[in-house]
């Protein structure tokens, strides 16, 4: 049986004639890479999250690199995260020589627990990196109290959650610093691309310089001055630059945010009211606190009751052109990771979590057709695989 003939991705960006347009107008500007487009980017960004400053990066994981480094993350500290996540989270602490330690997630929402993140604490802790897993905020008073007390950085990945809400405050302004990615399945895009947004002015500094080599031109940082050319390289940067091209199209975008997101949730809404009343899968649970910009809707699997294995169930909504997908791989079980000496069993909540999801399609660009179509096909996989 088919339902549909073509193939429905689990994410997709959605780019409309005004978006071409605004990239081909920077197109035929003097400014290529960093210029004016990219200042008024960060400016838009800034002010969607009420954040006072924002730097732009060539992708979110580069983002998440430049936090670690104005972080002062080095050799010796130690970062907590979540396994839950795509591994850049991770990742960007051993760009900067830091130790990652994971801390277990919470059963109902599949964020990282603010009791785990207490237990992982030593005095060589330096920072924590949550990330508002599928677009649902944290427990941010929760985690900025432990912060608080032990004197850490909190370094937010909110790659999911650009329109996100927590205590009714837009995610972006609430910790030292926020990273947002612009990569095409995400809330925005800008084909790559990626944004630190903080209300630091010694963070910004930092981003500023560390996106561009390390480079400053300020008469009042230079030591020596040769002249109007003179510029001094004072720490190792990176060439971690958004293009005008990205920035313009990150521009024209930003503008549709919230079309985005209230499509998003019409969409959660449709999924939940069809799938609630099976036994044999688990909706999305939300705080009420907090108010979720969507990036994903993960489905969890009651293996207890069903026949059929994640695995079946996958590949039976793929053969239904269903294109679902899994976020995500534990990051600890990964042969990087592996090798650095984590354990298989240390964070059993993420472990069998991992063993019982399945992330539906999810995309503002959906049809109506489209949801009924995933509706239909889930409907029909459950029924089969039903003990
Ligand atoms: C997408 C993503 C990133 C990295 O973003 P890129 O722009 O692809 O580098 C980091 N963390 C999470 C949770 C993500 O989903």
């Amino acid at each position: 049986m088919t339902l549909r003939d073509s193939y429905l991705p689990y994410g997709k960006q959605w780019i409309e004639e005004d978006d071409i347009e605004a990239v081909l107008q920077v197109l035929k500007s003097d400014f290529l890479t960093t210029g004016p487009t990219v200042a008024c980017f960060e400016q838009k960004v800034a002010k969607y999250v009420g954040a006072k400053y924002a730097v732009a990066f060539s992708n979110g994981t580069a983002a998440l690199h430049g936090a670690c480094f104005a972080a002062g993350i080095g050799e010796g500290d130690e970062v907590i995260t979540t396994p839950i996540t795509f591994a850049a989270s991770a990742n960007c602490v051993r760009y900067v020589g830091g130790t990652v330690v994971f801390a277990d997630i919470k059963e109902d929402t599949y964020n990282i627990d603010p009791l785990e993140i207490e237990k992982k604490i030593t005095p060589n802790t330096k920072a924590i990196i949550p990330v508002h897993f599928t677009g649902q905020p944290v427990q941010l008073d929760e985690i900025h109290t432990i912060a608080k007390r032990h004197n850490l950085i909190v370094i937010e990945d909110a790659a999911h959650a650009l329109g996100a809400e927590y205590k009714g405050q837009k995610i972006g302004a609430l910790s030292d610093m926020t990273m947002f990615s612009f990569h095409p399945v995400k809330h925005i895009t800008t084909g790559e691309g990626g944004i630190i947004t903080t209300n630091s002015k010694k963070y910004y500094e930092k981003l500023l310089q560390f996106r561009g080599h390390g480079i400053t031109r300020n008469p009042k940082a230079l030591t020596e001055n040769h002249g109007p050319w003179y510029y001094d390289m004072e720490l190792l940067g990176y060439n971690y630059r958004m293009t005008d091209l990205q920035a313009a199209l990150g521009c024209s975008q930003i503008k549709k945010i919230d079309g985005f997101v209230k499509r998003r949730k019409e969409i959660v809404v449709a999924y939940n009211d069809a799938l609630c009343d099976f036994l044999e899968v688990q909706t999305p649970y939300q705080y009420l606190e907090t108010d979720s910009s969507w990036h994903l809707y993960v489905l969890k699997l009651q293996l207890d009751k069903l026949t059929v294995s994640r695995k079946e169930v996958f590949e039976e909504l793929h053969k239904l052109n269903i294109g679902v997908n899994v976020h995500y791989i534990p990051v600890h079980t990964l042969s990087y990771y592996q090798e650095l000496g984590y354990k298989k069993g240390s964070l059993p909540k993420a472990e069998q979590l991992y063993e019982e999801i399945i992330s539906l399609p999810l995309y503002p660009l959906m049809q109506d057709q489209d949801i009924q179509d995933v509706i239909e096909a889930v409907k029909l996989v459950i029924k089969r695989g039903r003990k």
